[in-house]
């Protein structure tokens, strides 16, 4: 079931307090949708759904248009989230890597609602969780950004739930830079930040020269560093994830990472298996073969892909610890959304 914003908290600290990491896939067509959700559902684990500005930009979905491939992308998650089948999958549409001139109109829609006209109602929809790009914002203009945000979801009456990123690639982010971008935010309108991604040493893409700079005992630090500025435990996001070994990464979640961002070998793994598929299936797709139909038509390649796609998500929700928490979820879900409930009545 996709989840609105209340619920992305009750999940973000349910991952804290159970030393485990959502996988967020940057899953940039409807087939990638539909098989991060169906791995989900096979390891009963949680699953983020994310999109950067290009994504939302692709014909899949915008087209050029990011508004109108927003409003698609959480159209299409809720629409098959939402069905009988992935009802028990909690699933999180988060935004991921938006910058430039646009991103206050993109994030500020997304915070106030994105209008859908159906027939003859009219629905608004918001990510479960919002972040951006602030790779090329100063730290100032960072704070700035979020608590405008906050400020929008204030005088719409809607909440928002935020991940604040610094400078994800540009090595280990100091103390003092996380203690201001924390501050800047809780010190103003606290309760809306519930994840937090100070670079940590890993780096977006593959390395050739591996992430030597990474250390899951940086992540236990920035938790302390977070901890003591907010008054509350915030799980950190990791941005990068791709070139890192299994061992880095189990260390990391259990030192407090909630949030695993997963885009360069998902893309990797989709269009080797498509164009394996494409190669072995050369003589089908010749127009005069009687199973060209079949081979040629949409279904025939996503098939293929999500077959042997799906086995390489769920193995890695098991590797941070997802497997089976989907239960306990819905149980902390429920009582958190009463205790939040109570604390605003
Ligand atoms: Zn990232």
């Amino acid at each position: 079931m996709l989840l609105n914003a209340l619920q992305a908290r009750s999940l973000y600290e349910f991952a804290y307090r159970e030393k485990f990491a959502v996988l967020a896939i940057n899953a940039d067509s409807p087939a990638g949708i539909h098989d991060c959700l169906l791995a989900a559902k096979q390891v009963e684990c949680p699953v983020i759904i994310e999109t950067s500005l290009w994504q939302l930009e692709g014909i899949s979905f915008g087209a050029g248009d990011a508004l109108r491939g927003m409003r698609r992308y959480i159209a299409d998650t809720a629409i098959l989230a939402n069905s009988d089948e992935f009802q028990s999958v909690p699933a999180i549409f988060h935004t991921d890597h938006i910058k430039g001139p646009k991103t206050r109109e993109i994030l500020g829609s997304a915070v106030t609602g994105l209008a859908v006209a159906l027939n003859d109602v009219v629905l608004k929809l918001s990510p479960s969780s919002i972040s951006l790009d602030a790779s090329e914002l100063s730290a100032d203009q960072n704070i700035e950004f979020m608590n405008y945000l906050i400020s929008l979801s204030k005088q719409s009456g809607r909440p928002v739930t935020l991940e604040m990123e610094a400078g994800v690639d540009s090595g280990l982010t100091s103390e003092d830079e996380v203690r201001r971008l924390v501050e800047g935010v809780e010190g103003k309108n606290p309760g809306y930040l519930y994840i937090f991604a100070p670079g940590l040493g890993s780096r977006h893409g593959h390395s050739a020269d591996g992430y030597g700079e990474f250390s899951p005992d940086a992540v236990a630090r920035n938790v302390k560093i977070i901890a003591a500025c907010a008054g509350r435990e915030i799980g950190i996001g990791l941005h990068g994830s791709s070139g890192l070994t299994d061992e880095q990464l189990r260390m990391a979640v259990l030192n407090g990472i909630i949030k695993v961002n997963w885009a360069t070998d998902s893309l990797v793994s989709r269009s080797q298996f498509a164009s394996e598929y494409y190669r072995e299936n050369a003589e089908r797709l010749q127009v005069s073969n009687k199973a060209f139909k079949v081979t040629a038509m949409d279904n025939g390649v996503n098939a293929y892909v999500s077959q042997h796609y799906v086995p390489v998500v769920a193995k890695r929700m098991r590797l941070l610890g997802g497997e089976g928490k989907n239960r306990g979820f819905w149980e902390y879900s429920a009582s958190s959304g009463e205790r939040r409930q109570d604390d605003s009545s």
